[in-house]
């Protein structure tokens, strides 16, 4: 007999990609969870050394007040409009627990961010998964079809790294009756947004994470902006002290320095072309990428050989043993330096 609810019992949870024990170890190409390869703005550790103690002995803000409010100047919403998570998975958590239920089905394109599917399973929500059209459109017809109560999709999509039009997703939400929640997890690498819908739709939430664009994955911070109500709502679900206060600090200087973050984020962009020329060239086309990472698709060697050959040389990548994947890579997008690295193995090993 089991001590867990059956749901609990039957499912297995997210698998993170892995984590060198030492993370100053640079023998070691990490190129497998899409964390940033350049440090955060200089801002985040003046911002960190600046706590007081007080800030620790006290309860922090429960919304994160001075981040909504740094947020609600940056992207020109009202403070009331952000809501605040202990990383972007927190944010989901949140959503999940609030929207969806085994009465009130959640719907997603597929292949997408797996832990969606883990969090439907704990939440014992009805799931209705819809496969993205082979050169990876939004199918808006099918996911209206789907009558869910929650609607996700994840955009740059992960992990295929390809943007659907702002456009297409102004269709859809229109058209459904429940909520559109949008994660933007990557989009500080793409050339557009869906921020104007959140802005515009009582029904869209956009979700962003400090990880990515901001090279914070170790503070863990997220946020998602929507209409008050919807966020109001959500507020209801949350921890009552879900972001801790060196972590709000760090990620208000963060998200203040636009200099820093536009320069780190075009040389990711610059990098990520680069890199898919190069794979291209080495018999590994990737998909057209927005993302701060390739899904490179591979022939002979086949791409579990190619991840276990590159794991032996010290590079790490990403590679899913599923259907539809089990041939790609997914490779983060590292420095000029990392990228070379890989780029001198991969001409080794896949001729
Ligand atoms: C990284 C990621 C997140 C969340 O990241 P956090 O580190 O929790 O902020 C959410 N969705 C996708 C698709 C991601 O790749």
């Amino acid at each position: 007999m089991s001590y867990f609810r059956p749901n609990i019992e039957a499912m297995s949870g997210y698998v993170p990609g892995e984590q060198p024990a030492d993370p100053t170890d640079a023998t070691v190409v990490k190129l497998n969870t899409n964390e940033n390869p350049y440090p955060p703005s200089p801002e985040v550790m003046k911002a960190i050394a600046a706590i007081r103690i007080e800030d620790l002995r006290r309860y922090p803000s429960p919304v994160a007040d001075r981040f909504r409010r740094t947020a609600g100047e940056v992207f020109d919403v009202r403070p009331e409009q952000v809501i605040c998570g202990n990383g972007m998975d927190d944010i989901l958590n949140i959503t999940v627990r609030a929207l969806a239920g085994p009465e009130s089905p959640m719907a997603y394109p597929v292949p997408t961010y797996t832990l969606y599917a883990v969090l439907a399973r704990l939440q014992e929500a009805a799931v209705r998964e819809v496969p993205f059209r082979p050169d990876f459109s939004l199918p808006v017809e099918e996911l209206v079809a789907a009558r869910a109560r929650v609607t996700y999709l994840v955009n740059p999509n992960a992990p295929t790294g390809t943007l659907v039009p702002v456009e297409d997703i102004a269709r859809l939400a229109d058209r459904l009756d429940g909520v559109l929640c949008i994660d933007e997890a990557y989009v500080d690498f793409a050339e557009h947004d869906c921020l104007a819908l959140a802005t515009s739709r009582p029904n869209v939430l956009v979700m962003r994470s400090m990880s990515k664009g901001y090279a914070l994955a170790g503070l863990r911070f997220g946020f998602a902006i929507g209409s008050e109500d919807l966020i109001a709502g959500l507020m209801k679900v949350k921890d009552s002290y879900n972001v801790d206060a060196v972590a709000a600090a760090a990620a208000s200087a963060a998200l203040a320095d636009r200099v820093y973050y536009e320069q780190t984020r075009r040389k990711v962009m610059a990098e990520r072309d680069r890199l898919a020329k190069a794979l291209a060239g080495l018999g590994l086309p990737c998909l057209p990428s927005q993302a701060n990472f390739l899904l490179a698709t591979c022939f002979r060697p086949t791409a579990g050989e190619l991840y276990e050959s590159l794991k032996r040389r010290r590079i790490l990548v990403r590679y899913f043993d599923s259907p539809g994947l089990d041939d790609k890579l997914r490779i983060t997008i590292g420095t000029p330096e990392q990228n070379d690295t890989l780029i001198a193995a991969l001409t080794e090993l896949a001729r």
